[in-house]
Order: structure tokens, then C-alpha cells, then sequence
């Protein structure tokens, strides 16, 4: 689970963390008496589920009381990445030099079995570039599960990723951040920006914090956090028909499948394709035409979804209960894209003899799962796909 950035500064001090302060506003008029509190400049921050909301526009600087109220009329509303902004935090804004934004953060690292700690003196809204361009900016370090991370071992991050300022105070709140992760099953928890103030203490300005769905029993305390409203609406739909759905980031093809594995794999041959995903969607083994059918309406309302993607191994699943749910969501006017299809197994000549019979330009199926990737990635990047 996700938690708002107003959500994760709330259990951040709960741990002792230096946060910026803050209110949760949903109008301009409570963001202006919130400004009047203040008595100086604020931030006014989209509280939406997704990176980069200052680069989208939803972060911004507001130097008076008018700046404050103008920002939330835009900011509230806004659409950010398909997510609609209901609320805004108000920050007290501090001054920011240049190079004082530091990163830090931990995650779940498979590959150490355990959590990486990660610093970096270059923070702010470049951290990604950051990773991708220059990752020896980047220091990590395995933290033990068992002792978890040590004053010693946070002070000797801090100094190798080169951060200037209290260093045993940093390297306080980046114990603190790891005692959060560990106690409330996080697979991930940031803070950046991390700001060092002049007389070198620090002060988290943002914090991502994503908690294990399979640990929320154990957070029950904080299973007030999820809003409804705050998730994409197509996951909320998808969750409804018992669809294991995950929304990706800047994809074109919409892709389905039947189990975890073969989704997966459709993932990969649709980037292999030169196309990007837009969507994990899992319909499980045995699906009747019903179910195709509402699958194939799901990821057909998703407006970057230019072409779809299917890969069906029958086994369970029969090849024609598929071409059954894809055929009568053309017949429905539903499917407006085009789909392509890998149906092999149980039943694919029936699956075959029906498609032939409906003749349709908009749903083809081809041999390998390769052959259908590339003509579903063909025809979405043709359709001016991001
Ligand atoms: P994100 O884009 O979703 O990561 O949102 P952030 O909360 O990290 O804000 C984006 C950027 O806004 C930061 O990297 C800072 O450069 C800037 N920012 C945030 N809070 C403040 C503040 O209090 N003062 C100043 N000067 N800049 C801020
Ligand atoms: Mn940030």
C-alpha cells in the first residue's frame, strides 16, 4: 500500500524523524487560512500516488498568501498521470542553495536478501537521471536484518555519499528511516528531498512510503490510509472483478494473459517488440467468455492503450471461450483497438474457425506469442502511442 506523502511524513515522526511542517488541505480557502497560520512562504504539494508531481506541475513554490490560493485552484483538480488531485499539502516552505538536496532511502533488495540503504548528495527531482546516468553517486549498502542499521554504518553512508552538515544528526534520521521500514514492513521508503539547513540539521521535505500488502494485517493501525478515491479507477474495477491488474507508466499496449508467468513474459516480448506495456493483467486459469469479455472492456478504457495484446495458453482455459469474450466485445462496440492474439491449447482450431467466420481486421491471431507482440506493438506505436 502506498501512503500519500502527507501519510508517510505522519509515521516518519512517529519515529523521531525531523519533518517539515505541514497541513492536508482540500479547498483554496483552507489552504489561504493555512498560509494566514503560516505567515510565510508555502508549498503547495499534490497529494496523488505517483513520482515526479513537481516535475507534472504538482509542487509549487508560493511566495504570498495569493501565490498559495492561486496554486491550489491549479493544483486541485489537476489530473497527474490519470490520477485526480483532492488534496494538497501546505508546507513551510525553506530556503533551498543549490546542492543542499540529498536523497535517502531504503528498499527491499532481493538480490542481498535484505534491505539496501541508499544516499546521494545529488537528491532532488533528478534522482532518477542520477541513478540512470551516473550510478556511482549513488552509495547502497546492505542493511543487516538481524541488527538492523547501525549509527556507525548510517555516518560512513553519509560521508561516502559526500553530504555536508550534522553528520551524526543525518545519520539519526537515517536510522530512523530504517527503523520505520523495518517495523512497518515498507518495501521502500525515501526521503527526498533531504534539506540540511545552515547550521547543518536535517529536515525531510518528501518522503515515499510503500507498505507490503501481504504485512497490512499487522498495520492495522494504519489502514485508515487507503483511500479508495486515491486509486486508479481501472484498479479499483479491475479489483472488483477479482483480476490481478497493475497499471504501468508510459505504455501503449494494453496485455493480458492467463497467469502470472505468462503475463510476465508478455511484458517482456511487448518491450522486445519496441513497444512499451501498459498494463499487467492476469485473468487466471479457466476463464469463460465472461470474463475475457470484461477483461478486454477493462484495458480498453485505458485511453494509452492503443492496441491489445493477448497470450493465452490453453490448458484449462479453453482457446474458444476466449475468442468468444474478444469477438462479442467487437460485436458489443466495446473493443475499438486492435487486438492481437497468441491463443494455443485446448480448443485453438474452434478458436480459429470463429475468428475466421467474424473476419475482422480489429481481431487477428497469429501462431507465436513473438508474431503477435510485434503486430500489437506495430500497430500502437503507428497509433502515436507514447
Ligand atoms: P516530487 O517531485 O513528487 O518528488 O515532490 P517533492 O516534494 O520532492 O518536491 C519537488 C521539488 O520541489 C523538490 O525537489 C524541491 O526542489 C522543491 N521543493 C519542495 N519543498 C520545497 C521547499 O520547502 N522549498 C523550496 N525552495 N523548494 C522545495
Ligand atoms: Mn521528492
Amino acid at each position: 500500500m502506498k501512503l500519500h506523502e502527507y501519510q508517510g511524513k505522519e509515521v516518519l515522526r512517529q519515529y523521531g524523524v525531523n519533518v517539515q511542517d505541514g497541513k492536508v488541505a482540500t479547498t483554496p480557502e483552507e489552504v489561504q487560512a493555512i498560509y494566514k497560520e503560516y505567515g510565510q512562504p508555502v508549498v503547495v504539494k499534490a497529494q496523488v500516488h505517483v513520482g515526479g508531481r513537481g516535475k507534472a506541475g504538482g509542487v509549487k513554490f508560493s511566495s504570498s498568501e495569493e501565490k498559495a490560493v492561486e496554486n491550489a485552484k491549479n493544483i486541485l483538480g489537476m489530473d497527474i498521470k490519470g490520477l485526480t488531485v483532492n488534496k494538497v499539502l501546505v508546507t513551510k516552505a525553506v530556503d533551498i542553495d543549490a546542492g543542499t538536496e540529498y536523497y535517502v532511502g531504503m528498499i527491499v533488495d532481493r538480490n542481498v536478501q535484505s534491505y539496501t540503504l541508499m544516499a546521494s548528495a545529488e537528491g532532488g527531482m533528478e534522482i532518477e537521471e542520477v541513478a540512470a546516468a551516473t550510478p556511482e553517486k549513488i552509495i547502497k549498502h546492505r542493511v543487516d536484518p538481524v541488527t538492523g542499521l547501525r549509527p556507525y554504518e548510517a555516518r560512513e553512508v553519509a560521508i561516502k555519499a559526500g553530504f555536508k552538515g550534522n553528520l551524526n544528526k543525518i545519520a539519526d534520521m537515517m536510522v530512523k528511516m530504517s527503523k520505520a521500514a523495518f517495523e512497518r514492513d515498507a518495501v521502500l521508503v525515501e526521503i527526498n528531498p533531504l534539506f540540511v539547513d545552515a547550521d547543518g540539521t536535517p529536515l525531510a521535505l518528501d518522503t515515499k512510503f510503500e507498505i507490503d500488502d501481504n504485512a497490512m494485517y499487522r498495520h492495522k493501525d494504519v489502514a485508515h490510509y487507503r483511500e479508495l478515491a486515491a486509486e486508479h479507477p481501472l484498479e479499483i474495477e479491475a479489483s472488483e472483478y477479482g483480476f490481478a491488474y497493475v497499471k504501468l507508466d508510459d505504455g501503449n499496449v494494453g496485455v493480458l494473459g492467463n497467469g502470472a508467468g505468462i503475463v510476465m513474459t508478455s511484458l517482456d516480448v511487448v518491450n522486445r517488440a519496441g513497444a512499451k506495456p501498459a498494463n499487467f493483467l492476469d485473468i487466471g486459469g479457466g476463464a469463460k467468455a465472461d470474463v475475457v469479455y470484461n477483461a478486454v472492456k477493462l484495458v480498453s478504457k485505458d485511453p494509452d492503450v492503443k492496441s491489445i495484446f493477448i497470450n493465452i495458453f490453453g490448458g484449462i482455459t479453453r482457446a474458444d471461450e476466449v475468442a468468444k469474450g474478444v469477438i462479442k466485445a467487437l460485436e458489443d462496440g466495446i473493443l475499438t483497438k486492435p487486438v492481437r492474439m497468441r491463443i494455443a491449447g485446448t480448443a485453438e482450431d474452434e478458436a480459429k474457425a470463429l475468428l475466421n467466420e467474424k473476419n475482422s481486421d480489429l481481431i487477428k491471431m497469429y501462431p507465436t506469442m513473438f508474431e503477435a507482440a510485434e503486430e500489437a506493438a506495430k500497430d500502437a506505436n503507428a497509433a502515436g502511442g507514447k
